[in-house]
């Protein structure tokens, strides 16, 4: 694509071929969305959050009811198997449908309480939609991802303008498309603009009110630098490096069973995606024994029978075989695979183990079906080595205990932990979602991926004339004197 193309094409990531050709939008066509989504947003916020719920609600129901075109979208799009694509689906449902329920409760005006100074006073927080949202979106979930925001940005309150990935446009312009079919009083509310970076960057320049990003780092920070321009919030949900640490006692068959769900699903394209394994050194090999044989009875490919998908983004397989290779020219043993399991543009699981700790497989995101197992004296050291990265999104801890485990993860940097289970945090909607350093800031879902969609405003309600009325030129010296004298008693009390 050239950079002034006025169209892009997407094709099938499995064979290349053409799937359909898209606009790219530029300044302008983004400006036209952001009007509009202005215009329907004064309306929107203005509604009761019942009525907000309502509409959301019945916009939730068409993509239910619409489940099957639209996992069948994000399949040819994106290569994933059918299957994944409508659990994606499920997925995205449960956290809209949480989103629209719980944001009149989250976000209704809240009293706290006040001083001894200022009794007089009612004090409470409002939460103000902030506007229009500007979200970007990645290609490996193009529809649970990007609803993260979306879904949640709207049942604040707020309009929302949707970049998502050029490579799944249809996916994005799909998601706006029901919206307006099902709410057709607020059309243009969320409107989908397609194109690759030049759009995103458009939209990042376009006067929305925060810009929610999600992708890798390296985009985060280009973004962000434009964001910072206007002073514009900004959130980011970028890559992982998500480990997982297996104590002497876990039950080892759930834990394989987890690990190579956890590594391989969607071909390890997964932002929280296991890529390191750090088991106890009494456990290690019967570990490593029964991820190899669960993970060699998976295929991927382009059939029915096939368990995951190709590489999506073309570029991400040459990635993943510097990793491979790296690795294991730098002494890393393959209990699986190896450099040939990289078959453009398939990828056959390979699991690594005796990784060095600095090779690129162990600190960079590899975004493939590789796994490394690496052998740990103990739970100490896999927290250390856990907590080494510079990505901190998720992490897993499989023990026997569940109370123990939780006081491991309670260790861990990871912004989300799940013992005994892998991503088990990511399907329930009342988590909120985010990492810290390179995997970005601020958090979606939850109450605080409400919140994150507002502006808090404080209020004060003054009840009655203060006894004490510090806030005038009338106060006579000797109350204020009094005042400051009660003030410092109180406080050198404790
Ligand atoms: P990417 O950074 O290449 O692109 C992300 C989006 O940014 C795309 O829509 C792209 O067109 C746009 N973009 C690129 N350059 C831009 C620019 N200069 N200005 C504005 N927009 C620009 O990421 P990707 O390859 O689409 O997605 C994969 C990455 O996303 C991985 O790192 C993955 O871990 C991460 N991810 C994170 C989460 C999460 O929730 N933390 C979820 C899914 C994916």
């Amino acid at each position: 694509m050239t950079d002034d193309a006025a169209t892009f094409t997407t094709r099938s990531p499995a064979t290349g071929e053409r799937i359909a050709e898209h606009p790219v939008d530029g300044p302008d066509e983004v400006a036209r969305a952001l009007s509009r989504a202005r215009d329907a947003q004064a309306g929107w916020a203005a509604l009761p959050a019942s009525r907000r719920r309502d509409h959301l609600l019945r916009w939730k129901k068409a993509l239910a009811t619409g489940l099957g075109p639209v996992a069948r979208t994000i399949a040819e799009e994106t290569g994933k198997p059918a299957g994944d694509a409508a659990l994606e689906v499920v997925l995205t449902l449960e956290h809209l449908a949480w989103a629209a329920r719980n944001a009149e409760r989250v976000l209704r005006r809240r009293k706290v309480g006040t001083g001894v100074f200022t009794v007089h006073q009612r004090a409470s927080l409002v939460y103000r939609p902030l506007g229009v949202i500007g979200v970007i979106g990645p290609w490996n979930y193009p529809l649970y991802t990007p609803m993260g925001s979306i879904g949640y940005a709207l049942a604040a309150g707020n309009a929302v303008v949707f970049k998502p990935s050029e490579l799944t446009p249809a996916t994005g312009l799909l998601l706006a498309g029901l919206f307006d079919a099902a709410v057709p009083e607020y059309a243009g509310l969320l409107t989908t603009v397609t194109g690759p970076a030049s759009t995103g960057d458009a939209l990042a320049r376009s006067g929305v009110d925060k810009l929610a990003f999600t992708g890798s780092p390296g985009t985060a920070r280009k973004v962000m630098a434009v964001c910072a321009e206007t002073l514009t919030p900004f959130l980011a949900e970028c890559g992982g490096k998500d480990a997982v640490i297996v104590t002497a006692d876990a039950d080892l068959d759930a834990a394989a069973d987890a690990i190579v769900w956890g590594a391989l699903s969607n071909a390890g394209q997964t932002c929280a995606g296991v890529e390191r394994v750090y088991a106890v050194r009494e456990i290690h090999a019967a570990l490593c024994a029964r991820v190899a044989e669960r993970a060699g009875k998976l295929r991927p490919g382009a059939g029915p029978d096939a368990t995951y998908g190709p590489m999506t983004l073309p570029g991400q397989v040459a990635i993943v075989e510097d990793h491979v290779t790296g690795a294991v020219s730098a002494g890393a043993r393959a209990l699986l695979g190896g450099p040939e399991s990289v078959r453009a543009p398939f990828v056959a699981p390979v699991v690594l183990t005796g990784v060095p700790e600095d090779a690129a497989a162990m600190t960079e995101e590899t975004f493939g079906p590789v796994m490394a197992i690496n052998a740990v004296a103990g739970v100490d050291e896999a927290v250390e080595r856990a907590n080494a990265s510079r990505y901190a999104l998720g992490a897993a801890v499989f023990c026997r205990s569940g109370r123990t485990g939780a006081a491991i993860a309670a260790r861990l940097r990871a912004g989300a932990v799940s013992v005994n289970s892998v991503l088990g945090f990511a399907a329930v909607p009342a988590l909120p979602f985010g990492g810290s350093q390179d995997s970005g800031f601020g958090r979606i879902h939850g109450e605080e991926g409400l919140r994150a969609f507002t502006s808090v405003q404080s209020m004060t309600v003054q009840r009655f004339t203060p006894p004490i009325a510090l806030t005038s030129f009338e106060v006579p010296a000797a109350t204020r004197e009094r005042a400051i004298r009660m003030a410092r008693a109180l406080h050198r009390r404790r």
